[in-house]
């Protein structure tokens, strides 16, 4: 049963205990939440969101909490709205990513002029970045221990993107979710695999021990986030694969297909890409990507 959706949150540091926190932010398009965890010499950042205000009022946040400087960064994903970020931070932080992270991030290479299009409020903050690459990857699973605490990195193949890593605390119960969950908000599905995202949604759900989530966008949440995901999900592949059976091209499919409670969450258009992808697996082309200005962000 899908949880009631609620429309809007605000954007600000939140303390989910344990000297852990949450950045969430409120907006529209790549407007991504980010992760802080504080240790006991240093803190470990979890993504660093999009455009400079965005950043440095995530830094503010960070130093009215503690004066202990950021150690580590990891990435969850390449997408831009959660790496751009690593512009304003101190090069000689490390950035940890899996493996096809790195890959997918030199493959895409980065199209500022493609971002100043679909965020021109943002514009002038999109000049002259560059792409800061994770200088440590990890393939399948990496702990990280910040004192006597646990850090956990997952990867669980091909979901979201390519390369994606979940950060879970298995003592706190903390998950960092990255982009496999948005909450309240269309999760955008133009570089997933959405069968894999369904199965190791629901892998996640039996198998992690879970009392709070922290998606890559919307807000805080518990294992209901990831319900939802699956559910809505599996909604999407149902009703496309009967599309793609009935030959209706993709475009068309995704307006036949009734979302229900799902059509109130933030960007429900985005159900086009995610028929566009899913009818890439169901031809067996699951890598094939779709067009980024499909896609337009996430
Ligand atoms: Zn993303």
């Amino acid at each position: 049963m899908a949880r009631a959706v609620k429309k809007s949150w605000d954007t600000g540091l939140i303390d989910i205990g344990h000297d852990c926190y949450a950045y969430i932010q409120s907006g529209g398009l790549n407007v991504s939440n980010a992760g802080l965890i504080v240790g006991p010499d240093s803190c470990l950042v979890i993504d660093t969101l999009y455009v400079k205000p965005m950043t440095q009022a995530f830094q503010r946040s960070i130093a009215k909490v503690t004066k202990k400087p950021v150690g580590q960064i990891v990435c969850t994903h390449h997408h831009a709205d959660h790496t751009l970020g690593l512009n304003y931070f101190p090069r000689h932080i490390p950035i940890i990513a899996h493996r096809y992270m790195r890959e997918r991030m030199i493959e895409t290479g980065l199209d500022l002029a493609h971002y100043r299009r679909v965020n021109p409020e943002h514009a002038r903050h999109l000049r002259g970045l560059k792409q800061h690459l994770p200088t440590q990857t990890y393939d399948g699973a990496m702990v990280l221990y910040l004192g006597k605490r646990r850090v956990e990195l997952h990867n669980l193949g091909h979901t979201h993107s390519k390369g994606d890593t979940m950060v879970y605390l298995p003592k706190e119960k903390i998950l960092y979710s990255g982009d496999f969950c948005f909450n309240f908000v269309t999760p955008a599905t133009f570089d997933a695999h959405i069968g894999n995202w369904i199965k190791q949604a629901r892998l996640v759900l039996k198998t992690f021990p879970l009392k709070t989530v922290v998606p890559g966008h919307g807000p805080v949440s518990d294992r209901r986030v990831l319900e939802d995901m699956a559910d809505y999900l599996s909604l999407v592949q149902r009703g496309a694969r009967k599309q793609f059976k009935a030959g209706t091209p993709a475009k068309r499919a995704a307006k036949e297909i009734k979302l229900g409670v799902y059509a109130d969450w933030m960007k429900p258009d985005r159900v086009e890409q995610a028929v566009m992808k899913l009818y890439n697996e169901f031809r067996g082309k699951a890598d094939k990507g779709i067009s980024l200005d499909a896609a337009k962000g996430g």
